[in-house]
């Protein structure tokens, strides 16, 4: 499994199963807005500033080169093929299941994909797709299956309209890394409450998995006090589960609640030890948002319907998140045909 296309095996890929109805209608619907880019070698996308004006003109492209990859910006442009006439550009997050922090990644090696870890990072879009559907009522999402992970593509109007600046506040709200502030085009993103659900989600995350040696990587915790986590782990995890037994503490100027400390967890490891155990949660947060891809409106993402060579799956759009399973549903014929 995750074996490299071979050139013939593109070839085929592109002449017999790809079909334009497999490039979603958003993307269809904006083609003559979007920068195009390709990697014909496996060395990444060089040929860069391509344009095409429509599904057609791109097919005929696709079924004459055969690309290592694929990639279309998530920027639209008056003259994308000189990437010039910025208009807007989608919102969009990258969780590649190859690069999770080594704390969520016991499974494999770092730059390498299984089950396991592409598990992981569905879990993680499925976080944000609460955050963004059920609290901010976003409406027009998109999941793309990016061959080694997911992206989540955002293209309600007003949010296009983000300046970078504005894509960074997201972020740093999502990561739970930093004071609320913001714009008041964004304000109503940033509603004042504490942690937000996604640190909750990846602190849970981390206490059920860790062992007693796992919780020693986190900087200034010693034996003693990992055992004691790990010993009151049900009692933590209940409170942070229901919300319950929390410590308030609101900002000095703005009143605004930041800090909301578990009762028990804090009670083992008091004040400073407390703060270093957040921060580790954050950093490891903040870790699988990849910042560069959600704020730099430059971007180009893999286009959904190509083929990921290196790995020789579909990068395609899931039709339904909750249920999507890579390694069938985005498996191209010529792998379950290989032989051996
Ligand atoms: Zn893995």
């Amino acid at each position: 499994m995750f074996k490299e296309a071979t050139p013939e095996e593109r070839r085929i890929y592109y002449r017999e199963e790809w079909k334009p109805g497999d490039v979603p209608d958003f993307l269809a619907e904006s083609i003559g807005y979007r920068e195009f880019g390709f990697d014909h070698d496996g060395r990444g996308p060089r040929d860069r500033y391509n344009a095409f004006t429509s599904v057609e003109e791109l097919e005929k492209f696709l079924r004459n080169r055969a690309p290592y990859s694929a990639y279309s910006s998530v920027s639209y442009y008056e003259k994308p093929g000189k990437r010039e006439g910025y208009k807007k550009a989608e919102l969009v997050f990258d969780i590649d299941a190859k690069d999770l922090p080594s704390f969520l990644k016991k499974c494999c090696k770092q730059g390498t994909i299984c089950e396991k870890c592409l598990e992981t990072a569905k879990q993680y879009i499925l976080s944000l797709k609460d955050i963004f559907q059920g609290d901010f009522g976003v409406k027009k999402i998109y999941y793309i299956y990016s061959g080694r992970g997911f992206h989540m593509r955002i293209l309600d109007p007003d949010v296009m309209e983000f300046t970078e600046v504005e894509r960074a506040y997201i972020l740093d709200y999502l990561s739970g890394s930093q004071a609320l502030k913001g714009s008041a085009k964004v304000n109503r993103w940033l509603a004042p409450r504490g942690y937000t659900r996604i640190f909750k989600d990846r602190l849970l995350g981390i206490l059920e998995d860790a062992s007693v040696k796992d919780i020693q990587m986190i900087e200034g915790i010693g034996r003693t006090t990992a055992k004691e986590i790990i010993g009151n782990r049900d009692k933590i995890i209940g409170d942070i589960t229901e919300w319950k037994n929390l410590e308030w503490s609101p900002d000095p100027k703005t009143g605004v609640v930041r800090t909301a400390r578990f009762k028990a967890l804090l009670s083992i490891l008091k004040e400073n030890k407390y703060d270093k155990f957040t921060d580790f949660v954050l950093k490891q947060n903040a870790g699988i948002l990849d910042a560069k891809v959600t704020v730099d409106t430059k971007r180009i993402l893999r286009l959904p319907s190509s083929l990921h060579s290196k790995v020789s799956l579909k990068c395609m759009l899931i039709p339904d998140i909750e249920t999507f399973n890579p390694l069938s549903d985005a498996m191209p014929k010529f792998v379950s045909e290989r032989k051996g």
